[in-house]
Protein backbone atom coordinates (compact mmCIF):
# COMPACT_ATOMS: atom_id res chain seq x y z
CA UNK A 1 0.00 0.00 0.00
CA UNK A 2 1.39 3.24 -1.04
CA UNK A 3 1.13 5.99 1.39
CA UNK A 4 -1.26 8.80 1.06
CA UNK A 5 -0.46 11.93 1.56
CA UNK A 6 -3.01 14.98 1.56
CA UNK A 7 -1.61 18.04 0.04
CA UNK A 8 -3.32 21.66 0.77
CA UNK A 9 -2.12 24.51 -1.01
CA UNK A 10 -2.97 27.46 0.91
CA UNK A 11 -5.89 29.91 0.07
CA UNK A 12 -6.99 30.46 -3.49
CA UNK A 13 -6.71 32.56 -6.73
CA UNK A 14 -9.52 34.71 -5.20
CA UNK A 15 -8.25 35.03 -2.10
CA UNK A 16 -6.36 38.01 -2.12
CA UNK A 17 -8.71 40.36 -4.69
CA UNK A 18 -11.84 39.68 -2.76
CA UNK A 19 -10.45 39.97 1.09
CA UNK A 20 -6.98 41.78 0.22
CA UNK A 21 -5.45 39.67 2.28
CA UNK A 22 -2.98 37.12 2.05
CA UNK A 23 -1.01 38.74 -0.62
CA UNK A 24 0.87 41.72 -1.26
CA UNK A 25 1.03 44.64 -3.52
CA UNK A 26 4.79 45.74 -4.33
CA UNK A 27 5.29 48.78 -6.57
CA UNK A 28 1.74 48.58 -8.10
CA UNK A 29 2.04 44.80 -8.91
CA UNK A 30 -0.14 42.68 -6.66
CA UNK A 31 1.90 39.58 -5.81
CA UNK A 32 -0.75 36.74 -4.07
CA UNK A 33 0.20 34.31 -1.54
CA UNK A 34 -1.58 31.04 -3.40
CA UNK A 35 0.45 31.88 -6.27
CA UNK A 36 3.53 30.78 -4.65
CA UNK A 37 1.68 28.18 -2.67
CA UNK A 38 0.07 26.43 -5.92
CA UNK A 39 3.46 26.72 -7.66
CA UNK A 40 5.81 24.72 -5.04
CA UNK A 41 2.87 22.52 -4.15
CA UNK A 42 2.48 21.21 -7.90
CA UNK A 43 6.34 20.76 -8.11
CA UNK A 44 6.21 18.80 -4.43
CA UNK A 45 3.38 16.52 -5.72
CA UNK A 46 5.05 15.61 -8.63
CA UNK A 47 8.57 14.82 -7.23
CA UNK A 48 6.76 12.61 -4.05
CA UNK A 49 4.37 10.97 -6.86
CA UNK A 50 7.25 9.52 -8.73
CA UNK A 51 8.23 8.39 -5.18
CA UNK A 52 5.80 6.23 -5.00
CA UNK A 53 3.53 8.68 -3.01
CA UNK A 54 0.04 8.84 -3.37
CA UNK A 55 -1.71 12.21 -3.52
CA UNK A 56 -4.65 13.75 -2.75
CA UNK A 57 -5.04 17.41 -3.46
CA UNK A 58 -7.19 19.60 -1.61
CA UNK A 59 -7.09 22.89 -3.02
CA UNK A 60 -6.80 23.21 -6.92
CA UNK A 61 -3.98 24.94 -7.72
CA UNK A 62 -5.37 28.47 -8.97
CA UNK A 63 -8.74 27.76 -8.50
CA UNK A 64 -11.46 29.38 -5.89
CA UNK A 65 -10.29 28.55 -1.91
CA UNK A 66 -11.54 26.07 -0.93
CA UNK A 67 -12.66 25.88 2.88
CA UNK A 68 -11.16 24.74 5.85
CA UNK A 69 -13.28 22.32 6.80
CA UNK A 70 -14.00 21.05 3.47
CA UNK A 71 -10.09 20.36 2.75
CA UNK A 72 -9.74 18.66 6.20
CA UNK A 73 -12.95 16.26 5.88
CA UNK A 74 -11.55 15.38 2.56
CA UNK A 75 -8.19 14.08 3.96
CA UNK A 76 -9.98 12.54 7.39
CA UNK A 77 -12.55 10.26 4.96
CA UNK A 78 -9.59 9.83 2.12
CA UNK A 79 -7.47 8.31 5.13
CA UNK A 80 -4.15 10.42 4.45
CA UNK A 81 -1.40 9.41 6.57
CA UNK A 82 -0.11 12.83 6.45
CA UNK A 83 -1.47 16.27 5.52
CA UNK A 84 0.80 19.13 4.50
CA UNK A 85 0.21 22.23 3.75
CA UNK A 86 2.06 25.14 1.93
CA UNK A 87 2.11 29.00 3.14
CA UNK A 88 3.66 31.94 3.19
CA UNK A 89 3.35 34.30 6.14
CA UNK A 90 2.91 38.05 6.66
CA UNK A 91 3.97 40.41 9.80
CA UNK A 92 6.04 42.99 10.33
CA UNK A 93 9.01 43.90 7.32
CA UNK A 94 12.12 42.48 9.68
CA UNK A 95 10.39 39.62 10.74
CA UNK A 96 11.52 36.71 8.22
CA UNK A 97 12.25 32.85 7.98
CA UNK A 98 11.19 29.29 7.32
CA UNK A 99 8.77 27.71 9.90
CA UNK A 100 7.02 24.52 10.26
CA UNK A 101 3.55 24.32 12.00
CA UNK A 102 2.15 20.97 14.16
CA UNK A 103 0.30 20.24 16.48
CA UNK A 104 1.54 21.07 19.79
CA UNK A 105 0.51 17.29 21.33
CA UNK A 106 2.14 15.53 18.82
CA UNK A 107 5.36 14.43 18.76
CA UNK A 108 5.55 12.63 15.93
CA UNK A 109 4.34 15.98 14.60
CA UNK A 110 7.21 17.85 16.06
CA UNK A 111 9.42 15.19 14.52
CA UNK A 112 8.10 15.83 11.07
CA UNK A 113 8.60 19.69 11.74
CA UNK A 114 12.28 18.92 12.77
CA UNK A 115 12.95 17.20 10.02
CA UNK A 116 11.25 19.99 7.45
CA UNK A 117 13.62 22.31 9.58
CA UNK A 118 16.74 20.38 8.44
CA UNK A 119 16.07 20.58 4.76
CA UNK A 120 15.14 24.06 4.53
CA UNK A 121 18.14 24.84 6.52
CA UNK A 122 20.21 23.18 3.96
CA UNK A 123 18.53 24.42 1.37
CA UNK A 124 19.75 27.92 2.14
CA UNK A 125 16.67 29.27 3.53
CA UNK A 126 16.71 31.63 6.70
CA UNK A 127 14.58 29.61 9.59
CA UNK A 128 11.54 31.35 11.85
CA UNK A 129 11.43 30.04 15.47
CA UNK A 130 13.78 27.24 14.45
CA UNK A 131 12.14 26.11 11.79
CA UNK A 132 9.67 24.63 14.20
CA UNK A 133 6.86 26.00 15.85
CA UNK A 134 3.97 24.32 17.60
CA UNK A 135 0.08 25.40 17.20
CA UNK A 136 -1.57 25.61 20.56
CA UNK A 137 -5.19 25.19 20.71
CA UNK A 138 -6.70 28.54 21.87
CA UNK A 139 -3.69 30.90 21.06
CA UNK A 140 -3.28 33.04 17.56
CA UNK A 141 -1.95 30.15 15.76
CA UNK A 142 -4.46 27.18 16.77
CA UNK A 143 -4.70 26.53 12.66
CA UNK A 144 -7.74 24.50 12.18
CA UNK A 145 -5.65 22.66 9.20
CA UNK A 146 -3.49 21.13 12.53
CA UNK A 147 -6.55 20.84 14.78
CA UNK A 148 -9.28 19.00 12.60
CA UNK A 149 -6.82 16.55 10.77
CA UNK A 150 -6.55 13.23 12.15
CA UNK A 151 -3.50 12.28 11.10
CA UNK A 152 -0.10 13.79 11.10
CA UNK A 153 0.28 17.35 10.02
CA UNK A 154 2.65 20.23 9.06
CA UNK A 155 1.30 23.78 8.51
CA UNK A 156 4.17 25.12 6.68
CA UNK A 157 4.72 28.98 6.38
CA UNK A 158 7.74 29.72 3.55
CA UNK A 159 9.26 32.82 4.38
CA UNK A 160 7.22 36.24 5.15
CA UNK A 161 5.97 38.06 2.10
CA UNK A 162 6.12 41.53 4.25
CA UNK A 163 9.97 41.00 4.19
CA UNK A 164 11.97 42.56 1.03
CA UNK A 165 14.40 39.14 1.65
CA UNK A 166 11.82 36.64 1.71
CA UNK A 167 9.91 38.25 -1.01
CA UNK A 168 11.97 37.56 -3.97
CA UNK A 169 12.61 34.23 -2.35
CA UNK A 170 8.81 33.67 -2.54
CA UNK A 171 7.45 35.57 -5.40
CA UNK A 172 10.77 35.95 -8.12
CA UNK A 173 11.96 32.33 -7.93
CA UNK A 174 15.43 34.23 -6.84
CA UNK A 175 18.31 31.01 -7.44
CA UNK A 176 15.89 28.70 -8.30
CA UNK A 177 14.10 29.34 -4.92
CA UNK A 178 10.64 27.55 -6.37
CA UNK A 179 12.92 24.69 -6.84
CA UNK A 180 14.62 24.69 -4.27
CA UNK A 181 11.71 24.50 -2.02
CA UNK A 182 9.79 22.59 -3.53
CA UNK A 183 12.72 20.09 -2.86
CA UNK A 184 12.64 20.68 1.01
CA UNK A 185 9.21 19.77 0.89
CA UNK A 186 9.38 17.00 -1.10
CA UNK A 187 12.44 15.57 0.90
CA UNK A 188 10.51 16.46 4.20
CA UNK A 189 7.64 13.89 3.33
CA UNK A 190 9.78 11.11 1.95
CA UNK A 191 12.61 11.30 5.24
CA UNK A 192 8.95 11.28 7.32
CA UNK A 193 8.55 7.92 5.74
CA UNK A 194 11.40 6.51 5.48
CA UNK A 195 11.55 6.80 1.71
CA UNK A 196 15.34 7.59 0.10
CA UNK A 197 15.02 10.83 -1.55
CA UNK A 198 16.43 10.26 -5.82
CA UNK A 199 17.55 12.90 -6.73
CA UNK A 200 16.94 11.37 -10.45
CA UNK A 201 13.23 10.88 -10.11
CA UNK A 202 12.96 14.19 -8.87
CA UNK A 203 15.09 15.57 -11.93
CA UNK A 204 11.93 15.93 -14.37
CA UNK A 205 10.17 18.52 -11.97
CA UNK A 206 13.06 20.38 -10.44
CA UNK A 207 15.58 20.78 -12.95
CA UNK A 208 17.12 23.50 -11.82
CA UNK A 209 18.51 21.49 -8.95
CA UNK A 210 19.11 18.49 -11.62
CA UNK A 211 22.61 16.93 -10.54
CA UNK A 212 25.29 18.17 -12.61
CA UNK A 213 26.38 14.86 -15.41
CA UNK A 214 29.59 13.48 -13.89
CA UNK A 215 32.49 14.35 -15.84
CA UNK A 216 34.45 11.51 -16.24
CA UNK A 217 37.81 12.65 -16.60
CA UNK A 218 40.11 10.19 -18.05
CA UNK A 219 42.85 8.60 -16.07
CA UNK A 220 46.42 9.83 -16.75
CA UNK A 221 48.43 8.43 -18.47
CA UNK A 222 50.73 6.64 -16.51
CA UNK A 223 54.38 6.04 -18.45
CA UNK A 224 55.70 3.15 -17.30
CA UNK A 225 59.21 3.45 -15.43
CA UNK A 226 62.14 1.84 -16.95
CA UNK A 227 62.75 -1.30 -15.01
CA UNK A 228 66.65 -0.54 -13.81
CA UNK A 229 68.41 -4.07 -14.35
CA UNK A 230 70.70 -4.39 -12.13
CA UNK A 231 73.87 -6.14 -13.79
CA UNK A 232 73.49 -9.99 -13.65
CA UNK A 233 75.90 -10.89 -11.34
CA UNK A 234 77.84 -13.67 -13.03
CA UNK A 235 78.14 -16.72 -10.78
CA UNK A 236 80.91 -19.56 -10.66
CA UNK A 237 79.74 -22.79 -12.04
CA UNK A 238 77.97 -25.54 -10.45
CA UNK A 239 81.39 -28.30 -10.21
CA UNK A 240 82.88 -29.82 -7.36
CA UNK A 241 86.14 -28.77 -5.69
CA UNK A 242 88.02 -31.86 -7.75
CA UNK A 243 86.10 -30.66 -10.67
CA UNK A 244 87.64 -27.07 -10.31
CA UNK A 245 91.28 -28.52 -9.79
CA UNK A 246 91.59 -30.65 -12.59
CA UNK A 247 90.24 -27.30 -14.83
CA UNK A 248 92.97 -25.20 -13.14
CA UNK A 249 95.23 -28.29 -14.01
CA UNK A 250 94.25 -28.09 -17.61
CA UNK A 251 94.79 -24.18 -18.03
CA UNK A 252 97.73 -24.52 -16.27
CA UNK A 253 98.90 -27.36 -18.84
CA UNK A 254 97.84 -25.58 -22.00
CA UNK A 255 99.69 -21.91 -20.94
CA UNK A 256 102.79 -23.77 -20.30
CA UNK A 257 102.25 -25.33 -23.50
CA UNK A 258 101.74 -21.62 -24.85
CA UNK A 259 98.25 -22.46 -26.10
CA UNK A 260 97.06 -19.70 -23.57
CA UNK A 261 99.53 -16.37 -22.34
CA UNK A 262 97.35 -15.48 -19.25
CA UNK A 263 97.31 -17.53 -16.30
CA UNK A 264 93.77 -16.25 -15.82
CA UNK A 265 91.38 -19.06 -16.04
CA UNK A 266 93.78 -21.08 -13.90
CA UNK A 267 92.88 -18.25 -11.27
CA UNK A 268 89.09 -18.29 -12.03
CA UNK A 269 89.11 -21.94 -11.70
CA UNK A 270 91.17 -22.03 -8.50
CA UNK A 271 88.77 -20.00 -6.93
CA UNK A 272 85.93 -21.02 -8.38
CA UNK A 273 84.56 -17.48 -9.70
CA UNK A 274 84.98 -19.72 -13.73
CA UNK A 275 81.40 -19.08 -15.22
CA UNK A 276 79.77 -21.40 -18.50
CA UNK A 277 80.14 -18.81 -20.52
CA UNK A 278 84.27 -18.22 -19.89
CA UNK A 279 84.09 -22.11 -19.50
CA UNK A 280 83.10 -22.51 -23.16
CA UNK A 281 85.18 -20.13 -24.67
CA UNK A 282 87.88 -21.41 -23.18
CA UNK A 283 87.65 -25.16 -23.98
CA UNK A 284 86.63 -23.93 -27.59
CA UNK A 285 89.45 -21.56 -28.17
CA UNK A 286 91.86 -24.18 -26.23
CA UNK A 287 90.80 -27.16 -28.93
CA UNK A 288 91.12 -24.57 -32.13
CA UNK A 289 94.67 -23.12 -30.95
CA UNK A 290 95.80 -26.92 -30.06
CA UNK A 291 94.23 -28.28 -33.59
CA UNK A 292 95.59 -25.04 -35.39
CA UNK A 293 98.80 -24.71 -34.84
CA UNK A 294 99.05 -28.61 -34.33
CA UNK A 295 99.86 -28.37 -30.50
ZN1 LIG B 1 -1.39 31.35 4.11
Amino acid sequence: MPYKVCLSYGHGSNTFKEARSKGVIVNGVAYEEHTHNAIVGEKTKKVIEAHGIQTLVVQPPFGRDVPLQTRTNKANSWGANLYYSIHSNAAGSSTRGYTAFYWSTSAVGKKAAEIYAKYAKQAGFPLYHNGVYPSVRGTWNDFHELRETRMVALLTENGFMTNKDDFPLIFLNKDHSHDREAEVHAKTILEYFNIRYDPNKANKFIPALAPKPVVVTPKPVVTPKPVVTTPEVKKGMNLADWQFEELEAAFKFAREKGIFTSDRWEKQSKDKSLTNDQAVYAAITLWYRTHKEGK
